[in-house]
This record gives structure tokens, sequence and C-alpha cells, in this order.
């Protein structure tokens, strides 16, 4: 079965981008798009990518009006009719994403019309990252990124496009509890704070992540969930995931209207390692105190983490 979706998605991918003339035209400009590399400090490395196609999703009005007011781009009867799917299960669809930012990119829908909320759905999460392996999932909370936040989605996009995979080999990490089973971390020394959990046991998972949701909730009160983004992958034998707790959905710099404006709306990719400048000026000016700036406004500081961390350790 795993083998099948993953052969099916592939092949999805590649007849979308032979035969749907907006995928083939974005996904052959992503080859040459320009991108830049950025040492943070340590072996912490992120990259800058111009990507002038994203402009629509960074920018995108997620307030209620403007959501109630246009269609929903996610639902099966507006799906563009060059858009072919995969059928995963009853309840999703999976898309190729026709603005993508990997060289493979997936969006993943549910079929109904319904909240971007991933309490209960983090098993779903899991389970499609076990059957697509060759590929992390990630989820863009209502307001930490997500461009539909009525339509609840995930989107999933090729290993070894992030770097933070290749963070969690090189930065030293602590344990904030686990077994031979299963382990709760985070990285001593990272800008975008985050808890990384790491089990095949999809229960402890599960229960862990339903704990820190619990936490998160009661430390900021956030409705209608607290602020986060989540990578998830299956690599070796074993689930990896990235909870960041979020604080702010975008930087004042999105804002600014002087020179200083920098438009750049950070969720899932961006806290990977992949931050998304569809402006080009912005792409040439950023620098690398621009961008630890921007994540320390977005994600958790040091007392609120350390809060998260002790209470979580204790449970
Ligand atoms: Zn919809």
């Amino acid at each position: 079965m795993q083998q099948q979706l993953q052969n099916r998605v592939n092949q999805l991918l590649k007849s979308q981008i032979q035969e749907w003339e907006l995928a083939a035209k974005n996904y052959l400009g992503l080859s040459g798009a320009l991108k830049k590399h950025f040492l943070l400090g340590g072996d912490v490395g992120v990259d800058v990518q111009y990507n002038p196609e994203r402009i629509y999703s960074s920018s995108a009005k997620v307030d209620t009006k403007s959501i109630t007011e246009r269609k929903c781009f996610l639902c099966p009867a507006h799906l563009p009719s060059q858009q072919k799917s995969v059928g995963l299960g009853k309840d999703y669809l999976i898309l190729v994403n026709p603005f993508p930012i990997f060289p493979r990119h997936l969006t993943i829908p549910h079929r109904n019309h319904q909240p971007q909320l991933i309490l209960g759905n983090f098993g779903t999460m899991l389970n499609l990252a076990r059957e697509l392996d060759e590929f992390e999932i990630f989820y863009n909370g209502p307001r930490c990124g997500a461009s539909a936040p009525d339509h609840f989605h995930f989107q999933a996009g090729n290993k070894g496009f992030m770097p933070i995979l290749e963070d969690f080999l090189t930065v030293h990490r602590t344990v904030i509890k686990g077994n031979k089973d299963a382990r709760a971390m985070y990285f001593d020394k990272y800008i975008r704070k985050c808890i990384i959990l790491q089990s095949n046991e999809k229960q402890i998972l599960t229960h862990w992540f339903d704990q820190l949701y619990q936490i998160m909730a009661q430390m900021t009160g956030h409705e209608p969930e607290p602020m986060m983004n989540i990578l998830a992958s299956w690599d070796k034998g074993q689930w990896l995931v990235f909870i960041f707790p979020r604080m702010l959905h975008r930087p004042w710099q999105y804002f600014d209207e002087t020179q200083q404006k920098i438009l750049l709306s950070p969720a899932s990719v961006d806290l990977g390692g992949v931050l998304i400048t569809p402006r080009e000026e912005d792409f040439k000016k950023i620098t690398p105190s621009d961008i630890i700036d921007i994540f320390g406004q977005v994600t958790w500081n040091d007392s609120n983490f350390e809060k998260l961390i002790e209470l979580f350790s204790k449970t």
C-alpha cells in the first residue's frame, strides 16, 4: 500500500507537470529560481528563495470577511479543470501544487469544506508521512500561514529541500523526556524554537502532541487553536516531527510601508529553513540579521519556551 500510494503520487506529479500548462510553466520557472544561502550562526544555515508566483499565497488576506467573500480554491467543485488528483481514503485528495516552492510540491485538502484545525488530525498527518516517505508533510495553522484557513489541508514537499533535517543531524539536542521507543527533544541553540518528537509509536506521539497542544493553549489562550506550524516525516522506521509554537502571524516588516518593508509571511517551509520572498527587492536586500529578527518575532521567546518545556516534562 505504502509503495503504491507513493508511486501513484509520483505518476501524478509527472503527468501534471507535463500536461497542465500552469504547472509546467511554474515548475520550469522554479528550476531557475534565484536562491541564496546564509549562515545564522553555528552550523545552522537557511536558504532564501526568490519566488514571484508565491505573492498570492504570501499576501493572502485571511481575515473572516475576505475568506467568506471568495470562492474556496480547495473545494473539489472549484478546482481547475486541468487539476487531477489521487484519492487518499474517503477523506482526502492529493493534488499537485501549481505554485510550487519545492521541486515536488503537493497540497492535500480534505474533501469537505471544514476549518483548518489540527486537533484530532495529527494522527492523519503521521499516516501521510509514513505512506509518502519521499516527502515531508507540513501543516500551517489557520493564523500561521495557511492561505485557506477555512478548508482543512496539509501540504507536502520532497525531502532534502528544507535544511532542518540536516540540522537534526548536526545541531546538538537536549532530551526533554523519553525512553528507547520515543524521545521528545529541542535544539540547544536554534533561533526558531521547536519541539522535536521522534518515535515509531504512533500512540505515544499522538499523546505527546495532545499534551503539548493543551499546554500551549493554556499558556497563550489563542483561539481557535494555539498558533503553530508542524513538519512530519518518516525516516528509517521512525517518525520525526518538528512543532513550532508561534507568537505572531506576520512580522512588522510585512506591514511596513517604508524601505524597510520585507514581504515575507512565515509558515512551515520558512521555519524549515527555506524563506520565500515573492518580491525581488526583498530577495536582494534581506540579511541574516533580518531573518533572525523575523524568526524572533514569530516564534516563542526563551522564557515562554522554557515554561513549555518545564510543563511538558512534568506531564
Ligand atoms: Zn473549501
